[in-house]
Formats: C-alpha cells, structure tokens, sequence
C-alpha cells in the first residue's frame, strides 16, 4: 500500500481532476430521483452503458414509484433481462417502489438513513442519490474510487467505508461536491483496473503507486541461461587440450 497522500498534493490531485472536467456529471440515464434511484440499483455489477439501453424505454412507461409498482415484477424483469442479477434487482424495484408509496409519499428522501431502508439501497447508492439528485457532499465509493484511492494513496483503506471515511477527511470542501465524479472517470479512463495509463495520467507526479505502467515498457529481457555461460570455458579447454596433442604428434614423428 502507498504511504499516504498529504493534503497539499491532495489539493493539487483534485485540481488537476477539476481542471479536465470542471462540470462532471453521471453518466447514467435519470430523469428525476426516483428514476436515479432505480438506475444506480440497477448498476450494481453492471455498466452504465448496459442500464442505459434498458432504461431508455423502462422510464417511458414507468417513471414514477405508482407507475413502476403498476407494472409489476415480471414486466419489469422482461424489461431489464439484459443487465446481470435482473431477477433480484427487478424484485427490489418494485419493493423499493411500494415502500416509498407506502413509507414515504411516494417521494424519495433526501436522507442517507431512509435511503438505506429502501430495498436493494445500500450505502454506496444512497450516497449517489444523495450527492447527484439531492447536490449532497457525499462521496460513494464503487470499484474505480476504491481503486484510485489506494493506488495513489490518497485514501488507503481495506474496504469501501474505510476509504469513503478517508476520501471525506482528505478532500478540501471546495472539491467535495464533485470529489466522486472526477475520481470514477479517473479510474474509468485513465487508472484502469488492467493496465492503468500512467503515461497519459495528469496526477502521475502526486501517484503513489509503485507498479505504474507506461506506454514504452517492454517486457524484460530473459537472463542469458547459466549453462550457455559455463560451456564457454570448456569449448576453450576442449580447443588447447586438441592443440597441446598436435604439437605433441609433431614433435614425436
Ligand atoms: S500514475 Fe498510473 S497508477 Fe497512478 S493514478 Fe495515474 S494511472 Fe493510476
């Protein structure tokens, strides 16, 4: 693990992250916070891209918790089959739609505590809903912000609450709002899980990590063989041994 960050570069990283994006915004399809809701418990081990094909025509007809409850499990989950865990997820959706109708008005609370409630909402999707729908500081730590955050040491946890706890100590309230964005499409586009691109990377200089990969590493050249070494010395010995026994013959005939 990299030793951690101190706050100046801190400040530094998140203003060069500022400075590429200065208005990051989710890249998944959402109309209102209900529709956000449903689109970030959707995610979960799936791509935003994959969400968005299903939701386009999903939030035509059900964009509201009374339309979505309406509709039912089973259309839902025709609706949804492309995206991984549709099963599960199209249950929580319509559980998640009936409480807020019965719990809450039918209304999304701008709360992380009720949100957690919500069938198939847990911290990291409340955090979302909270920073993106409501304009809360939160940061929600998914797979590239744990990533980034313990690669570059600027957060180093052992799991998503450490780091989310790390990330709110460390970022400078100017930066908190957008904080989450800016690290995702870090990690998305340039930190890759893979190979990160560290030759292209605006923070390689505040980067921590000691395996960084750049465009013109090449693979190690394998050591020369040790046996290929020794045989030298005993084709020389073989070649003065066969002299030694010429001059010989010559001086006895
Ligand atoms: S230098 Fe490499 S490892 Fe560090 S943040 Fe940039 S891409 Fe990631």
């Amino acid at each position: 693990m990299p030793r951690k960050m101190t706050r100046a570069k801190a400040h530094t990283l998140y203003a060069r992250l500022a400075d590429k994006a200065p208005a990051p915004k989710t890249e998944l399809y959402y109309k209102d916070p209900f529709t956000l809701v449903v689109a970030v418990a959707l995610s979960a081990q799936a791509t935003d891209e994959g969400v968005n094909k299903a939701t386009k025509d999903l939030f035509a007809i059900a964009d509201s918790p009374q339309k979505m409850a309406a509709l039912g499990e089973k259309k839902l989950g025709d609706m949804i089959k492309t995206i991984g865990l549709w099963r599960n997820k199209a249950k929580n959706v319509i559980a998640l739609s009936q409480m807020l109708i019965d719990d809450f008005g039918g209304e999304v609370p701008q709360d992380r505590e009720a949100l957690e409630k919500l069938p198939g909402v847990g911290r990291k999707t409340a955090n979302v809903v909270m920073n993106v729908a409501f304009g809360e500081p939160t940061i929600a730590v998914d797979t590239h912000i744990f990533r980034v955050s313990n690669r570059t040491g600027l957060a180093p946890g052992k799991n998503p609450l450490e780091v989310e706890l790390g990330l709110e100590k460390i970022t400078p309230p100017e930066f908190m709002q957008h904080a989450h964005h800016w690290l995702i499409l870090h990690g998305r586009y340039v930190c890759k899980a893979r190979r990160p691109e560290c030759s292209a990377c605006g923070i390689v200089d505040l980067c921590g990590f000691k395996e960084k990969v750049f465009d013109d590493d090449k693979p190690k050249k394998p050591a020369k063989p040790k046996r290929k070494m020794a045989s030298t010395p005993k084709l020389r010995a073989g070649k003065s041994f066969a002299k030694r026994n010429a001059a010989k013959r010559k001086k006895a005939s």
